[in-house]
């Protein structure tokens, strides 16, 4: 399958890894540049100030893991949207499947996340995916229709923002959907949100699985996490962009 040209926003997710040594690792891998896709790294937020410095000059953007619904306040340990964008960051993720279930993040919460991050100026990727209980009954598209829907209810104003599905059941499992299901849910989601928004696929993805996976109608980049922890797999998957 050749790959789909306008897959091409290209996210990794380190999730609660990663260091310094991960980041120079990374910036020396990617040096030679060789993509003309758009290359975002999300490292956890202690090293966002670093990573945006050793990234940006590389044309990499950096991107946070989740923001609070605030602006500030009295809320020990949490990072304010605006906070991320001071360390350079342009991004953030919002509503991941490992913190809907971690900390019970529901439709709400998430559509007042993205709202924070657009607030900020920030660009949003809003997750969303369906559980295996929900695909196995027949509910899959109608539980993440409805997750985007909550966080289209906030009137993001035509402001930018990214839509990334991730089936829950896909995300570490080393089992990615297939072509069929990402072409059946990207579909159904390309139609609630219209026509600008970028739509991810995040599950599983590796360097051998990427270029198939781009080449799926209304995919416009993945969101990775595993594979984005090994600087050579990463940048295979962006210099296929
Ligand atoms: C993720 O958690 O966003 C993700 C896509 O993980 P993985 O690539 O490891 O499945």
């Amino acid at each position: 399958m050749s790959a789909n040209p306008s897959a091409r926003l290209i996210v990794g997710n380190w999730k609660m890894n990663g260091g310094l040594g991960l980041l120079d690792v990374l910036a020396a891998e990617l040096a030679g540049g060789g993509w003309t896709g758009r290359a975002v790294v999300c490292p956890p937020a202690t090293l966002l100030g670093e990573a945006h410095r050793r990234l940006a000059p590389l044309g990499v953007e950096v991107g946070g893991q989740d923001c609070h619904v605030a602006e500030r306040g009295a809320h020990t340990g949490d990072l304010s949207a605006a906070l991320l964008a001071a360390t350079g960051a342009r991004h953030v993720i919002v509503g991941h499947s490992e913190r809907r279930a971690a900390y019970g993040e529901a439709d709400l919460q998430v559509r007042d996340k993205t709202l924070a991050a657009v607030e900020a100026g920030l660009s949003p990727i809003v997750c969303v995916g369906d559980t295996a209980e929900d695909r196995a009954s027949g509910r899959a598209v109608e539980v993440v229709t409805r997750q985007v829907g909550a966080v289209l209810d906030g009137a993001l104003n035509g402001r930018p923002w990214v839509l990334a599905y991730e089936p829950v059941w896909a995300i570490g499992s080393g089992r990615a959907a297939t072509a069929d299901d990402i072409a059946e849910m990207h579909a159904a989601l390309r139609a609630v949100v219209g026509g600008a928004t970028p739509i991810l696929y995040g599950g599983s993805v590796t360097a051998d699985n990427a270029g198939e996976i781009r080449a799926c109608p209304e995919v416009g980049g993945l969101l990775i996490g595993g594979a984005s922890l090994r600087p050579d797999q990463f940048a295979a998957i962006l210099r296929g962009c």
